[in-house]
């Protein structure tokens, strides 16, 4: 009998798990894949450390900031000295700013429509959306769509098109208007949320993010259990709960459930949970993104003056970063690549059109790594998709509050739930502390 079961080793799980250790709790945490770190996941490529899941934090970021901080883990400045390039229409051109290389008019016209998204976001409260004056006429819409009533230009639409992809892994005319605005509101805004300077995007952890997850999986020990998957929560008269999975069961006074809202749908509750609870978890589905990485002896980009940044309107790569550990080399590029057409290929192909979306951005030379390793995380067999959810049109109004509501001694974490930099591994650890207070209160309220 523990006090608290929670289910998932993922930045929120563990979070929780830490916190309610520190609170005197008996805590065990159940994991189904044999990893802690969830979408966190440090990979190698030419001998570096990659991250094939979350890599980047930034400025506000003060949950993981702090918690990496006390493990001892130190950032890095993401790298940005030098031209970044954008393959558009058919060209690639440089620019400096951060501000990519379009004509006057097309540059106008992001402004203007991220000057109309920013007067929306002040409007959508970001810990109760539904409650926005404006909830019911933005829900009913996807991103494309309210971008085609303001007639944002085919330009515009194709960066908020790079920025879907990359911020939830789908297109936008499968993510509502007001989860785009409730999201980009929770992280600050749009500028915070895709600048590399004073953005999300600014630094990075040089060994990986995955060593986080594994420096607080050391700290709890024994609590962590690994391969074990929660098939189902019971739910009993005397307030207990059981927590079944393959191997056994595990009695609890609490539960934390922190997996991703589409994973819930996996676990059977005994009772069944009201309705409403049932309905979120197959209305909020996961996005899919999937990432590649080259390896090469130098970064040799970095000598002809480019900085590895690159948006691309063609081709699976649509992003690029410079990962590479410094100047000496290895050098590392980082693409994130389109799942819709990057997945379904066989391994040599996959490889092939990732080294020609590098090779379109930085020349030849590109196409020759020493190594190569992707991951597509749509492709997972256990809790697929990331890098988190895309909520569509008319989830939020119907199902929203119930997102993290607890019932009957089951607490809600994941990212999803966070207020602040959800989808983020900031809202992850957010939302694992703030679920391990919720229990941390009801058990004082029992006891
Ligand atoms: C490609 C990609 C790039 C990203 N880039 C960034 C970035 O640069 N910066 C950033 O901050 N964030 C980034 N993210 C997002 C970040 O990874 C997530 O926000 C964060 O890791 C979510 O943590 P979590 O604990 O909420 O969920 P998860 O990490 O998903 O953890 C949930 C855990 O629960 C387990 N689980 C699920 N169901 C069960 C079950 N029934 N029984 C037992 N265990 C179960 C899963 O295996 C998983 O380990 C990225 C994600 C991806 C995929």
């Amino acid at each position: 009998m523990a006090d608290v079961v929670v289910v998932g080793a993922g930045f929120a799980g563990l979070s929780a798990a830490r916190e309610l250790t520190r609170r005197g709790h008996d805590v065990t945490v159940l994991e189904g894949r044999d990893r802690v770190g969830g979408r966190s996941h440090t990979g190698f490529v030419g001998g570096v450390a990659v991250d094939l899941g979350a890599t980047f934090v930034g400025p506000t970021q003060d949950a993981v900031l702090a918690l990496a901080a006390e493990l001892g883990v130190d950032t890095m400045p993401t790298y940005g000295r030098g031209k970044n390039l954008i393959r558009w229409r058919g060209k690639v051109r440089s620019y400096r700013s951060t501000i990519p290389r379009l004509s006057i008019l097309e540059l106008l016209d992001v402004s203007r429509i991220q000057w109309r998204f920013d007067r929306i976001r002040s409007k959508v409260p970001v810990d109760q959306p539904w409650k926005s004056p404006v909830a019911a006429q933005l829900d009913a819409v996807s991103l494309d769509e309210w971008l085609r009533s303001v007639h944002a230009g085919a330009s515009t639409r194709d960066l908020m098109a790079i920025m879907a992809r990359v911020t939830w892994g789908a297109e936008p005319d499968a993510v509502s208007m007001l989860h785009a605005v409730r999201y980009v509101a929770a992280a600050g805004g749009l500028n915070r949320m895709l600048d590399v300077e004073g953005g999300a995007q600014q630094n990075r952890f040089l060994a990986g993010t995955q060593q986080i997850a594994q420096l607080m999986a050391a700290e709890l020990g024994e609590r962590v259990v690994l391969n074990t998957r929660v098939r189902g929560i019971a739910r009993h008269a005397d307030r207990s709960l059981t927590v079944t999975t393959d191997g056994g069961r595990h009695a609890a006074a609490a539960v934390v459930v922190a997996v991703a809202p589409e994973h819930r749908a996996a676990i059977e509750f005994d009772p069944a949970l009201p309705a409403e609870y049932d309905r979120l978890s197959r209305n909020w589905p996961q996005g899919h993104l999937s990432k590649a990485y080259a390896a090469y002896s130098t970064p040799f980009w970095r000598a002809e003056g480019f900085s590895g940044e690159a948006l691309s309107d063609e081709g699976p790569v649509f992003i690029t970063f410079d990962v590479s550990p410094s100047d000496a080399g290895p050098g590392v590029l980082l693409g994130f690549t389109d799942a819709r057409t990057f997945d379904p290929l066989p391994d040599e192909q996959r490889r092939e059109v990732a080294l020609a979306g590098f090779s379109a951005l930085f020349g030849d030379a590109a196409s020759r790594p020493l190594d190569y390793v992707d991951h597509r995380w749509g492709a997972e067999s256990f809790a697929p998709g990331g890098p988190t959810a895309a909520v569509p049109p008319g989830s939020w109004t119907a199902h929203g509050r119930w997102l993290r509501a607890p019932v009957d001694g089951i607490f809600w974490a994941g990212t999803e739930t966070a207020d602040r930099w959800t989808g983020f591994l900031d809202g992850a650890v957010r939302s694992g502390l703030r679920a391990a207070d919720e229990a941390h209160q009801e058990l004082a309220r029992r006891a």
